[in-house]
């Protein structure tokens, strides 16, 4: 089993989706292991994404990502960076394939519903930045 980081974004959350998103990385087969509800302040928004520092799209990011509530979660599941990957679908929706996370839910390349980790060391990073290792292991 392995771990990584899902957070739903501020247009899922708002448009009353996170339920069914939830529901749908249960019934794939994850297991939730910590979750929370907040809001992302412009520093944290900036942090968390500060790998696309530079590129043109980031202040919308930044911007979207500090809009409203967001829900972060450990996911774990075998082999659970490329699994979430896969469930959740290409970055713009209108090219993830059909039955996937973004595919349903998303509204476009830049409000498409879902974060997820791309590597076990950014997940392992990500994690980290927002669960306690109480949090996340119950130790
Ligand atoms: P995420 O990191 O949110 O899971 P991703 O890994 O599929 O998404 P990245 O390349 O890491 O895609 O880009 C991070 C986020 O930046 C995307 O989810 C998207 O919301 C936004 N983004 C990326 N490229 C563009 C673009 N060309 N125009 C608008 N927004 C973009
Ligand atoms: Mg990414």
């Amino acid at each position: 089993m392995s771990q990584t980081l899902a957070i739903i974004k501020p247009d899922a959350v708002g448009s009353g989706k996170a339920g069914k998103i939830l529901a749908h990385l249960e019934d794939v087969g994850f297991t939730v292991k910590a979750l929370r509800l907040t809001t992302l302040s412009r520093e944290q928004a900036g942090a968390f994404y500060a790998v696309h520092e530079g590129r043109p799209f980031y202040d919308e990011l930044v911007h979207f990502m500090m809009s409203g509530p967001v829900i972060p979660m450990v996911l774990e599941a075998d082999d659970a960076v490329a699994r979430l990957r896969e469930t959740i679908g290409a970055t713009d929706p209108a090219e993830a394939a059909e039955g996937t996370v973004r595919k349903l839910y998303a509204e476009s390349k830049g409000r498409n519903a879902i974060h997820a980790s791309d590597s076990d060391e950014n997940a392992a990073q990500e994690i980290a930045f927002f669960f306690s290792r109480h949090e996340r292991l119950g130790l």
